[in-house]
């Protein structure tokens, strides 16, 4: 065989392989459901995408948990709906921004940025902090930008990533427009704080960019097809398209699992852990055996809810919708991908694609008036909308969902002049909740345990029953594993379809991803360990404690460090795993010390941690000198708050320092990884 041969035989085996799989390529370029496409184009340069899909404004998001990217969202439709301006709207990670000073006149580009961990970018957005903050001087001088940051107030670091987005493009030369915008989760007034930048960036473009702004009227992304029949291609709720049953035949789903391939995880054992009737805090173990997901102690778990069947039968109801339509969805904009996979049905895209509990957005009223099923509510809605008190008087504080608020304005009419495209198109998707991970990567190598306190309250203004979505979700299962489903003392507020989309999620499956964190352990076993984690905050120290226990009991020789681990909790009802921590504090000896803070035991003072960290003011001192590692974890609100000013006290107490010298000694502890949060 000569060398032409040779070539032919080489071309025509490529061309037989490309052949044969053909099909699992396109499988691979496009199953990813979470994937925004990078639109029309082969190219990742950003100029040449925009113009080569005529686009005149530019919204980028880096997002961590799909916030950044919901609010990017509303902001570039609004921008269509408003100005009529043709928007790209898409993931930093998806572009290549060498070209970012010669994008086509005219276009402004709006970044939202969510901050993560110590002012840090998200994954996906951390290429394109590296080439803004090397951009030379002037190199971006022909940029205009605005910048929203999703953050949390309770973090040192808040809403780092956003502001220096905009020192690093503003130190290169570009130009902001307007003032940056902060969300502040901490205090709940994301929605709010959005609402009031955006007013004013929309007046700012107008200006700049002469537009003229026209009556908001829905413009839809995709035109929608009704279908008649159910095949082995329409979801009926299946986390993504490899799961469809279509997908399914050709064989198991392997791995690697993350947010956009998530693994059906058996919950092998579940069990409550609290004793009162009134609360629930409920453990359940996922089986990981025989997989290749991984995790390590102190990384998070997410888990993906669905929706309660109550709930969603009062949404389908409020907007007079047939579960039962089975519908796709074609992109008319081929820059906006489809949110969900498609065909699916309306009931099944109700319980399981959209976020449908939460809190109304005095937005989405604002959307709605152009639907509104008659003048009097159209008038309601106008008021409302404009209103940020009254709203926050007539439903936020009611605790309204969707549904609760359309019914509670229109007095039980259906909302059915709402188009369900418009719905689909406005309504945020259900996203995962994530979990400190109780469980050790060491000792319990085959399953991840959680351990999650049920959100459930009634509210006594509107006399509605405010749910968790997942930790109902947990609850359930945790009763019908045992089962006690239907003898419970108080009835269920909610109750779920547990087998899920064509059986999949029969025998207590739900599709759940391991997500890294930096919250870990010394290497180290001698150094001393201070863990500070009252309710639920205790959940990722439960793993610390059982890797402990696990080196330990591998080899006895181990010299261990002081282990103090600083627990609260109200009584003995909801006292966390208590047996487990005696037969730890048996095992590791006087290397671990737990020290318990009781809230509220009738007849006694409310201790808190950080009344325990003062009685222990000393050793915590000599441990931080002997090099410890500190630990919080919980609720991001006053209980880390409350912490880091004890810590700071101690420090100025036992060292005998001014408190700006105690706020250095903190910031080097911080800087030197010896003191890590995991608080939400
Ligand atoms: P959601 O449906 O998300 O609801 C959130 C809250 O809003 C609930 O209190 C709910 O009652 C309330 N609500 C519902 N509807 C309305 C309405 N219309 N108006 C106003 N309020 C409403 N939690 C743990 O228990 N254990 C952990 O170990 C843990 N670790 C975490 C780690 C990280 C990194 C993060 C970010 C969070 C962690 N959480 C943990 C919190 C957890 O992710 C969830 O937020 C929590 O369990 C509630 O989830 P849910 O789906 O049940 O509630």
């Amino acid at each position: 065989m000569n060398s032409t041969d040779l070539i032919v035989v080489v071309v025509l085996v490529a061309l037989f392989l490309l052949y044969k799989y053909l099909e699992t390529i396109k499988e691979l370029i496009f199953s990813n459901d979470d994937a925004i496409s990078a639109v029309n184009s082969s190219s990742r340069d950003i100029a040449h995408v925009l113009t080569e899909n005529n686009k005149n404004y530019l919204v980028l998001f880096g997002s961590q948990t799909g916030t950044a990217e919901d609010y990017a969202k509303k902001f570039a439709k609004e921008l269509t709906a408003k100005f009529d301006l043709n928007v790209l709207c898409g993931d930093l990670e998806l572009y290549d921004y060498g070209s970012l000073n010669e994008l086509p006149e005219n276009v402004i580009v709006s970044i939202f940025m969510s901050t993560y961990g110590e002012g840090d970018f998200p994954d996906g957005a951390v290429k394109f902090e590296n080439f803004i903050s090397t951009a030379s001087e002037s190199s971006l001088e022909n940029l205009r930008f605005t910048v929203f940051g999703l953050g949390n107030s309770t973090y040192e670091f808040y809403n780092g990533a956003a502001r220096k987005v905009q020192k690093y493009l503003q130190a290169a030369g570009a130009s902001l427009l307007g003032s940056i915008g902060e969300g502040d989760d901490a205090t709940g007034s994301t929605d709010e704080d959005y609402l009031t930048w955006k007013e004013l960036i929309m007046g700012e473009l107008k200006n700049v960019l002469s537009l003229d702004e026209q009556e908001q009227k829905f413009k839809p992304s995709f035109q929608l097809e009704i279908l008649d029949t159910i095949d082995s291609n329409t979801s009926l709720g299946e986390p993504t398209k490899n799961y469809l049953p279509s997908a399914l035949l050709k064989g198991e789903i392997n791995g690697p699992f993350s947010i956009s391939e998530p693994y059906l995880g058996h919950i092998s054992n579940s069990r409550e852990l609290f004793k009162s009737d009134d609360r629930n805090c409920i453990h359940s173990e996922f089986d990981i055996s025989n997989t290749n997901l991984t995790y390590s102690t102190g990384d998070h778990l997410g888990i993906w809810p669905s929706n309660a069947n109550e709930k969603v039968e009062q949404f389908l109801v409020a907007f007079n919708l047939n579960p039962e339509t089975i519908f796709n969805m074609r992109q008319l904009d081929p820059t906006i991908k489809v949110p969900f996979p498609l065909p699916t049905t309306i009931g099944a895209a109700v319980r399981y694609y959209m976020e449908i509990t939460g809190p109304v957005s005095r937005q989405f009223f604002g959307h709605l008036i152009q639907f509104a099923p008659n003048n009097d509510i159209k008038e309601k809605l106008t008021i409302l909308s404009n209103d940020k008190n009254k709203f926050q008087t007539e439903i936020t504080s009611k605790f309204f969902n969707i549904a609760d608020a359309i019914l509670y304005l229109s007095g039980g009419i259906k909302w059915e002049t709402v188009p369900w495209g418009f719905l689909i198109e406005t309504i945020p998707h259900l996203l995962p909740r994530y979990y400190s991970i109780s469980s050790s990567s060491s000792l319990d190598k085959d399953s991840i345990h959680v351990t999650s306190v049920v959100e459930n309250s009634i509210e006594p203004k509107s006399n509605t029953n405010v749910v968790g979505v997942t930790t109902n979700l947990l609850r359930n299962i945790q009763l019908a594993e045992n089962k006690m489903l239907g003898s419970e003392s108080n009835p269920l507020p909610v109750h779920y379809d547990l087998n899920g989309p064509r059986d999949l999620f029969r025998d207590y499956k739900l599709p759940i991803h391991v997500r890294k964190s930096t919250f870990r352990l010394p290497t180290n076993p001698s150094a001393p360990v201070i863990m500070i984690g009252p309710g639920t905050g205790v959940a990722p120290f439960r793993g610390f404690v059982r890797d402990r226990v696990n080196l330990l009991e591998s080899d006895r020789s181990i010299k261990l460090g002081k282990h103090l681990l600083f627990y609260g909790c109200r009584n003995e009802d909801d006292y966390l795993y208590r047996e487990e921590w005696i037969q730890y504090a048996t095992i590791l000896g006087e290397s671990f010390e737990m020290n318990v803070a009781f809230s509220r035991v009738p007849g006694t003072p409310k201790i808190y941690v950080q009344d325990k960290l003062r009685e222990q003011s000393k050793l915590i001192w000599q441990l931080i000198q002997d090099g410890a590692f500190l630990y919080v974890c919980g609720d991001a609100g006053r209980m880390a708050k409350d912490v880091h000013k004890t810590l700071l006290d101690i420090v100025m107490k036992e060292k005998g320092v001014s408190e700006d010298d105690a706020i250095e000694v903190i910031k080097m502890l911080k800087t030197s990884n010896r003191y890590q949060e995991d608080i939400w």
